[in-house]
């Protein structure tokens, strides 16, 4: 048990904040004593008054809610005596009271112990179980030696004001939410949820900015759904036997109750947003139903809930359309999805931040294309509580930054500003070559998977695409697209570049990349079924869409093929062969269609040491470092908790991006960087260094890379690549590049969070 104390306290200490803290505790206690509920109370300050602030086993909606004072319940019992209370039995005790939104008649055993600290009581640590047997000595110490601990931590918290804030369910200022970096830069912006829009449990907290206005919105919500309702049972009046039909009385008369929508009236008078007040109310009013004995009754909760989406989707049809998004919107979301972040006028947006995804989410190739930055993966995000609130994006260091400090604001304002300035002088650089001061020019190439990255690419100046993502077209579909359906868009971004080159990468599902209607199952995806692999095991999906490119490209001679995950030379031969197979079907069609460039992508580390062999089957190599650096040191490219691993700088992913880049030479084949290593300028130098032939990126750092080509010569490149080499350490490699870019003046490029 000793152990298990200790290691509690220690995690509890190294808690980010009190509100980890609290959830830490009740969580590890709940498993150390094996019972069914841990929960802790803590006192408001200068009351006496107790609040629930964590609970592991009663519903976690309650916390914050349930208040009682001293001389309330068996909670306020033990601070009142100031010493444990070990019952078998609660519920026949005198003072126990019943709180229907914790959802705890179940439970039985009891014991509650005070937290003090210099004789004063500051909370109540409280576990329960459902048996009628109450805890034994040894719990009884292990629970007082816990609540000894935590009350030193609990009263400086209540010094600081973090308990108080935390009571008034506020979030603490320089509040710190750790992601993945989607898209680079960083923005100051005011958080606006967006959330599915047919969940109420999804509806985020906000407060009203006309309480009459909100009134009359959730009245006439109401109206309409009483009016949806009768339409309802008039349909049904011949389809369902009459005692069905009472369920539409038992609808109306919740309807007219007082509980729902008086209960739902009197929050929106308090300030609450309508919406926000419907979802506290139906969840307090479900759960009293849940509570019941009686089945039929219990069954009830199902009904205000359905009654509750349908007030809510009433209410937000007649928002729909007219919420105006304000300047400097940041949107948030448990899961913001393109078509959310399309709603929002581009004026207006300015960063985006999910819970879900990576940053090869389609969210965050948008964001990318649209410039702006993107915190993805940030799973701790509390996303209903953020609405309206000020926060700072940092797409860099992937870190959102929630009512941020009067010093981080300072910093990132000025972080900003450099960022504008710098985007403003680099736009001249659109027309002019991406030429080293020694007079190497390599092209700069744009990676899209979207036809919104067009204009932007063009307005920057790119030299062609250097990877277009033909994923992206089979995602927004439900079925595998014709080769018809495919054509247009290929077609489109071939003559929108033209005469640059443009290449098109056959399908690379799996991995992190699923399609929804083609759901393949494996334990290990990554390692598994996916790109090349999958289409040449389905050559008819591989011919359609080589021959809808092919027949894309007719008159434009402009197109390149690409092949992505491979990892032995049989795959090249049989992609070449169908792709042959493809373009003799079209000939012998009547079409007259040239032979496209072809390519292979290096990012599987067997193709490293086979890129001579490779390069000799196709035109050209393409180094898709995204994977190359994940499969390499081993480190999922999308998993938060090892994204410290993951070093595109790391000595062994540069040994590998030479070792491929001589390769392709020794071969005789140009060889490219597609990955989004080619758009961070210090590794731009060193692939400048190793003799790549030309860089794809993305567009927003399109620019930022032809500044740095054209503020260094390949010599001086090539000799900090030199003595790179030479350095064991990823974060020494980062140091030596971000001086060399600073001496060069190139010191706007260097960011926060890259070291
Ligand atoms: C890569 O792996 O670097 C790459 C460009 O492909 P994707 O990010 O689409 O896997
Ligand atoms: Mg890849």
């Amino acid at each position: 048990m000793l152990k298990t104390l200790q290691r509690i306290v220690e995690e509890v200490g190294s808690a980010a904040s009190m509100s980890d803290a609290l959830a830490i505790l009740v969580a590890n206690i709940r498993t150390a004593l094996k019972v069914n509920v841990c929960s802790v109370y803590l006192v408001t300050p200068g009351s006496e008054h107790l609040v629930l602030m964590a609970t592991e086993g009663l519903n976690a909606t309650a916390v914050g809610k349930v208040r009682l004072s001293f001389e309330e319940g068996l909670v306020g019992l033990v601070a009142q005596r100031a010493e444990p209370v070990n019952l078998d039995d609660a519920p026949q005790h005198a003072r126990y009271r019943y709180f229907p939104e914790t959802g705890e008649q179940r439970y039985h055993a009891f014991l509650g112990v005070p937290i003090i600290h210099q004789r004063r009581v500051l909370g109540v640590l409280v576990v329960q179980k459902r048996a009628r047997r109450g805890f034994g000595e040894s719990a009884v110490a292990f629970l007082s030696t816990l609540a000894v601990q935590v009350a030193v931590a609990i009263r400086q918290a209540e010094l600081s004001g973090e308990i108080q804030r935390l009571l008034r369910g506020e979030l603490p200022t320089d509040l710190i939410i750790r992601g993945l970096g989607g898209s680079p830069g960083v923005a100051i912006g005011i958080a606006r949820v967006v959330y599915a829009q047919a969940d109420l449990e999804k509806v985020p907290d906000r407060s009203a900015d006309d309480i009459e206005e909100e009134i009359a919105a959730f009245e006439h919500a109401v109206e309409d759904v009483r009016e949806e309702l009768a339409q309802i049972r008039q349909r049904m009046v011949r389809a369902l036997p009459a005692e069905e039909q009472t369920l539409f009385d038992a609808y109306a008369m919740m309807l007219d109750s007082d509980h729902l929508i008086g209960g739902t009236v009197q929050r929106i008078e308090e300030g609450t947003w309508a919406p926000t007040a419907l979802r506290d109310t139906v969840r307090k009013y479900a759960r009293t139903f849940e509570e019941m004995d009686d089945a039929y009754l219990r069954e009830r909760a199902a009904d205000i809930r359905d009654l509750g989406r349908r007030i809510l989707s009433q209410l937000l049809a007649q928002e729909r359309g007219e919420t105006p998004y304000r300047e400097n919107t940041v949107l948030i979301g448990d899961d913001v999805s393109a078509s959310q972040l399309a709603e929002v006028p581009p004026e207006c947006l300015i960063g985006v931040v999910s819970a879900r995804g990576s940053s090869s989410s389609h969210v965050a190739i948008l964001a990318r294309a649209l410039g702006i930055p993107a915190v993805m993966g940030a799973e701790n995000l509390p996303v209903g509580r953020l609405d309206g609130r000020e926060v700072i994006v940092d797409g860099y260091g992937g870190r959102l930054f929630v009512q941020p400090g009067r010093q981080v604001r300072r910093e990132f304002t000025r972080l900003a500003r450099e960022e504008r300035e710098l985007a403003r002088d680099l736009s001249g650089l659109a027309s002019k070559p991406a030429i080293t001061l020694d007079g190497v020019t390599l092209p700069i190439y744009v990676n899209s998977g979207l036809l919104a990255d067009v204009e932007p690419a063009l307005k920057s100046g790119a030299e062609g695409v250097g990877l277009y993502r033909t994923e992206f077209p089979y995602m927004v579909r439900d079925r595998f697209p014709s080769e018809e359906e495919q054509i247009p868009t290929y077609r489109q971004m071939l003559q929108a570049f033209h005469p640059r080159p443009v290449t098109l990468r056959t399908l690379d599902i799996g991995g992190d990349k699923p399609l929804a209607y083609f759901p393949v199952r494996e334990d290990n995806p990554f390692l598994g079924w996916r790109g090349i692999r999958i289409t040449l095991d389905h050559p008819e999906l591989f011919l359609t869409q080589t021959r809808a490119m092919l027949r894309a490209s007719d008159g434009l001679d402009n197109l390149r093929i690409l092949f992505p995950m491979i990892s032995n030379v049989a795959e090249v031969d049989e992609a070449n062969e169908l792709l042959t197979r493809a373009r003799d079907e079209l000939l012998e069609e009547g079409a007259s269609i040239g032979v496209p460039q072809r390519g292979v992508m290096i990012e599987v580390p067997s193709a490293v040491y086979l890129a001579e062999a490779l390069a000799r089957r196709v035109d050209y190599l393409s180094v898709g470092t995204n994977d190359l650096v994940q499969y390499l040191l081993a480190v999922d490219r999308n998993n938060t908790r090892v994204a410290s691993l993951y070093h595109p700088l790391h000595p062994a992913v540069l040994q590998a991006l030479q070792q491929a880049c001589e390769g392709a030479h020794r071969a005789g084949k140009p060889i490219y960087v597609c990955g989004e290593m080619a758009g961070d300028p210090a590794a731009v130098i060193l692939l400048l260094g190793m003799g790549y032939d030309a860089l794809s990126v993305s567009v927003a750092g399109l620019t930022r890379v032809k500044w740095v080509i054209r503020s260094f010569t390949r010599v001086r490149a090539r000799a900090l690549f030199e003595e790179a080499l030479r350095l064991e350490d990823p974060l020494h490699v980062r140091e030596l590049l971000d001086d060399a870019l600073i001496e060069a003046g190139l010191g706007g490029l260097v960011r926060p969070g890259k070291r």
